[in-house]
């Protein structure tokens, strides 16, 4: 089972990005579950936390089918250790949030070094910072997404992966989420059938199938190892079709959210059906 759907807005409320993929017949989704361009949100109300379960129940959307994703300002391997400190308590916070909202999964991105620290002592203290989150919470995984490589963020190469999880000590609460436009620009090709099986034959050699907990569909206005991240609507940027055909098609994408982050909102709907259409043609 394909679980297929956007990322969608949440103005007004967690519960109205229920509505929004529901409105958009998505089988998933992903939100921000406050302003991701700002430290502080006021505590979720019980109202809100009791709106958005009824949405979920209402339109069957399981925990398994929603993967959130943190605000842009944290960067859990920050050089300076009082913003790091700062970046660990927001992720707490969304960590916290998730739970409260009986959400399972916690998408983000890695972490960056900024030129002032080695790639490898930014990767612990990403995992670090992980095991502190984990600590402190329960019930919802750590999903670390690969990123384009732009300025110093790490997660660019499937190995920057394998090295947090392999510093996580709950193992059972860590995953990833490979957003397809960031491989791409970060050198990974999808271009044919081809490259996807051996670029997703390299991502299982080093990271493995069993931590892959959502995947972002996303096609690429940036070029090829461009280290750019620009993404596209499926189709029309410079991955193509067949790649998000054939991931589709592979039951190892089951049972996981895949989700539309394309630059056109006004056709999701379209992308979704297309998607679906891709399963059994
Ligand atoms: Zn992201
Ligand atoms: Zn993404």
């Amino acid at each position: 089972m394909k679980y297929i759907g956007a990322h969608v807005s949440a103005a007004g409320g967690v519960d109205q990005a229920v509505m929004r993929a529901h409105a958009l017949e998505a089988t998933s989704f992903a939100l921000f579950t406050k302003n991701q361009r700002q430290w502080h949100a006021a505590p979720l109300s019980e109202k809100t936390i009791s709106a958005f379960r009824a949405a979920c129940e209402e339109y069957h959307f399981t925990s398994a089918q929603i993967l959130p994703h943190d605000s842009y300002l944290i960067n859990l391997g920050h050089p300076v250790s009082g913003a790091l400190e700062k970046s660990r308590e927001a992720f707490i916070d969304e960590m916290q949030r998730c739970q409260q909202l009986g959400l399972s999964l916690l998408n983000f991105h890695p972490g960056s070094h900024l030129h002032q620290i080695k790639e490898e002592t930014c990767l612990k203290l990403i995992a670090e910072s992980i095991n502190i989150a984990l600590d402190k919470t329960q019930g919802v995984t750590a999903v670390i997404e690969n990123t384009a490589g732009q300025g110093s963020n790490l997660g660019f190469d499937f190995c920057h992966l394998a090295a947090i999880i392999e510093h996580v000590e709950d193992k059972s609460r860590v995953g990833v989420c490979i957003d397809t436009c960031h491989a791409f620009a970060a050198g990974y090709d999808l271009r044919s059938e081809e490259t996807c099986a051996a670029t997703f034959a390299t991502f299982e050699e080093q990271v493995g199938f069993n931590y892959l907990r959502g995947m972002h569909l996303n096609d690429a206005k940036s070029t090829f190892k461009s280290r750019v991240d620009r993404h596209e609507s499926l189709g029309q940027g410079n991955i193509g079709k067949a790649a998000f055909s054939w991931i589709i098609k592979d039951p190892r994408f089951d049972g996981i959210p895949l989700i539309l982050e394309t630059v056109n909102s006004d056709i999701w709907k379209d992308e979704i059906v297309w998607l679906k259409s891709q399963q059994y043609s």
